[in-house]
């Protein structure tokens, strides 16, 4: 897939002078919901109006959705608020009922990305059409996959693309339903830069509290839309009650976050700087979090120490990590002096925890 200008083009037509938001509920539930919301978000800056018909459910027992009655809901919700609707598709079946219904964008779930088999099934039964197609990353971290989706989609003739990043799931539990990996998304955008990137920070989040900065970490990144689950009674929501804010909770996120516009040639500086401290922000987040990873593995060891009455220091182990971490350094083009003087205190922490461990 190169990078063609025209895999934007329905965004640009939109004619929009801030990022895409699409917002509604993780569900249809019922008329009165979907219209509902639909009413309020008409005074946001939404313009796609977004509601699961089909839901995928991690475990079977839980809402499934309302299926295919739902689609006259959307549509009703379009006809009377203007908005545009989306909703996933998962098999050529829903695509045909969606299409029947004036379905104006489809995004492709995590769970579906995952699987060529299904997305190519799907990129078919779209083949054709004109309709923009979202496609959310799948749900373990690998960017080819992702990429995979896209290019199906593309070789069955489907320009209006875009991309969705929703996080990846973790076995780990960690503060986000799913991990950003932002790294991944920034890849992304830097090999297909006019291939739209909209951030999901809902299914990141999986709670409200955190939202709004990760959307506006989205903005600061240069994303070009946002898709937030809005619902007008969150917590008693059928599926994802814990991540979902009211339509004028949305409202004021929009007015809230800082967008950078690329405009005159300082604007455009002041633009890059940002995107490049955000990316630098991330990284350091991630130093962070592996720093973390790595002292706990240090406490297990001083555990072990401990049990086994061995001592903290052991200065032959210390010697041969550092000479394989300047090695390594050196083809990063890291100078010895500061792999010498980075490990030194990562090194004296470590003692630190063991000492503790072993006092305590
Ligand atoms: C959703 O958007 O409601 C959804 C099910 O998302 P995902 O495929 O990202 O889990
Ligand atoms: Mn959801």
């Amino acid at each position: 897939m190169e990078n063609k200008k025209q895999l934007r083009h329905w965004l640009d037509a939109m004619g929009l002078d801030h990022p895409l938001v699409i917002a509604g509920p993780c569900s249809a539930e019922t008329e009165e919901q979907v219209l509902n919301i639909a009413h309020q978000l008409k005074e946001s800056d939404a313009t796609v109006f977004r509601a699961g018909i089909w839901k995928p459910r991690t475990r079977p027992g839980n809402f499934e959705g309302v299926g295919a009655l739902g689609l006259k809901w959307l549509q009703k919700a379009k006809q009377e608020t203007g908005l545009m609707i989306t909703t996933e598709v998962a098999n050529p079946h829903h695509v045909e009922l969606a299409l029947e219904h004036d379905v104006d964008i489809f995004w492709i779930g995590a769970r579906t990305t995952v699987s060529p088999f299904i997305v190519q099934d799907i990129a078919d039964a779209l083949r054709g059409t004109n309709k923009p197609v979202l496609i959310k990353n799948p749900v373990n971290p690998d960017l080819s996959l992702w990429l995979g989706a896209v290019e199906r989609f593309y070789k069955a003739d489907i320009e209006n693309l875009g991309v969705i990043h929703r996080g990846f799931s973790t076995y780990e539990k960690t503060r986000y339903r799913n991990n950003p990996e932002w790294q991944i998304a920034v890849d992304l955008q830097n090999r297909f830069p006019d291939l739209p990137l909209i951030l999901d920070p809902s299914h990141i989040a999986g709670r409200r509290d955190i939202i709004f900065d990760l959307s506006q970490t989205a903005l600061d990144l240069n994303y070009d839309g946002l898709m937030i689950e809005t619902h007008h009674d969150p917590d008693n929501a059928w599926s994802d009650a814990a991540q979902q804010i009211t339509p004028k909770e949305l409202i004021k996120y929009t007015e809230d976050l800082r967008i950078r516009k690329e405009s005159g040639d300082d604007a455009a500086f002041t633009n890059k700087i940002n995107t490049l401290r955000t990316k630098i922000d991330v990284i350091d987040h991630q130093l962070i979090e592996i720093l973390g990873k790595r002292m706990k593995v240090a406490d297990d060891i001083g555990q072990l120490k401990k049990d086994h009455n061995v001592a903290v220091l052991q200065s032959k182990r210390w010697n041969e990590i550092l000479g394989k971490m300047i090695l390594e350094g050196e083809e990063k083009n890291l100078s010895e002096e500061f792999i010498l003087r980075m490990f030194k205190a990562i090194h004296q922490e470590s003692i630190n925890h063991q000492e503790d461990i072993i006092n305590h």
